[in-house]
């Protein structure tokens, strides 16, 4: 067999217990999935706000693909900038606060972008230790001398970024840490950035349309504003849809458009997911109730959490990691549940660190405060 070797190291995987499967849903993305025959209460995905499947967002997708067709046809650059990608963008600069904006495919992909646009060989690009693979990978491929600091430690940062260097300086962090769900001390990162005339890259995936007024982000939530901040967020989790975001000052955006590869080099996205993500930033803009019940969610799980046998991780989030320990108990526990009709991921390493496998719990607007008691009762059971 000419892939045995291929085949050797998935065997080694699943020997430790880290052999990644998918499970095939048969309908929506909702806190109630069905897998196979059955149906499960789920707490993992980041649709924070319910959106995904929001009646008024497939219907703006329907009446958007009516109008621009399936699919955009060419990269942006080429003809395939649609006026309603272009007005996207407009809502989406004035909503984060900047003077630009510019739409990514992906997450994954605006990251690359950013990275690889604005640093190079000679740069130094300063990286919280747990910031997301997408950023991970985007410095490393960037050429810039990589200096990461312990999570969240400004001291460490502050003489990392004291230490003589020529070239430009990039600070890099997720605003709400994916895995985590604690947030960066970004006035204290600014600040630092200002300090070493460092920029400072934000990826707000986790926060944006769930922190802050109106659901405008983390930086709205921290009371933040600087031409230095290149905003990053994702709009496949709380807007519900897919794609990416930059916001930032017109210069920066400018050099994107014309040096990001990841925005050059790929298709534009089919213009219908514009308009449905134009109808997702009113829901998120006009979604205070949701916010505030999944405000409540999150105090009821984290107060009938705290004195079971794993450590609850501080997190004011809705991510809210509950730390196991070792792979094959945080993969058993996640199977105890799922016997229960609850669908609950377990994280393992390389994901997370180490010894740190933990069930990644995710709240939404889109659950019960019954749905949070069930997971409650079933963790309960579990413990003794
Ligand atoms: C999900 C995520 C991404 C990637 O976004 P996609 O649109 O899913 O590619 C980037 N950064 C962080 C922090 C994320 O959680």
């Amino acid at each position: 067999m000419p892939y045995a070797e291929l085949q050797r190291g998935l065997d080694e995987r699943a020997e430790l217990g880290l052999l990644r499967q998918r499970k095939i849903l048969q309908g929506p993305q909702s806190p109630h999935v069905v897998i196979g025959e059955q149906s499960y209460l789920a707490f993992c995905s980041n649709d924070y706000l319910g959106l995904a499947n929001h009646p008024q967002l497939v219907a703006a997708l329907q009446q958007g693909a009516a109008q621009y067709g399936a699919g955009a046809g060419a990269a942006h650059l080429v003809s395939g900038h649609t006026r309603v990608h272009h007005q996207l963008e407009q809502q989406l600069a004035a909503f984060a606060g900047k003077p630009a904006a510019l739409l990514f495919s992906t997450g994954y992909m605006a990251n690359l972008g950013v990275l690889q646009a604005l640093v190079g060989k000679g740069d130094t690009v300063f990286a919280d230790k747990l910031n997301h693979a997408s950023l991970n990978d985007a410095m490393l491929l960037s050429r810039a001398t990589v200096k990461r600091y312990r999570h969240n430690d400004i001291t460490q940062l502050a003489e990392l970024l004291a230490q003589p260097g020529s070239g430009r300086k990039l600070v890099i962090t997720d605003a709400v840490f994916s895995m985590d769900g604690d947030l960066a001390p970004l006035p204290e990162l600014l600040a630092l950035c200002e300090q070493h005339d460092a920029w400072l890259l934000i990826d707000d995936a986790h926060g944006f349309g769930v922190l802050g007024e109106q659901g405008r982000g983390s930086l709205a939530h921290c009371g933040i504003a600087s031409p230095r901040i290149i905003y990053m967020a994702t709009l496949g989790k709380a807007a519900g849809v897919s794609g990416a975001f930059v916001a930032a000052e017109q210069v920066v955006i400018d050099t994107l458009i014309n040096h990001a590869r990841s925005y050059v080099y790929t298709t534009a996205t089919p213009p219908a997911l514009a308009s449905a993500l134009l109808e997702s930033l009113q829901l998120i803009a006009q979604g205070e109730e949701k916010r505030a019940h999944l405000q409540r969610l999150i105090a009821q799980l984290r107060s009938g959490l705290h004195k079971l046998p794993w450590h609850l991780m501080p997190s004011a989030t809705a991510i809210q990691p509950l730390l196991v320990g070792e792979n094959r108990a945080a993969l058993a526990l996640s199977e105890a549940l799922r016997e229960r009709g609850i669908w609950v991921a377990a994280i393992r390493p390389p994901t997370v660190p180490q010894g740190t496998a933990r069930l990644r719990i995710t709240l939404s607007a889109a659950h019960s405060a019954t749905d949070v008691t069930r997971l409650l009762e079933a963790l309960h059971e579990l413990a003794q």
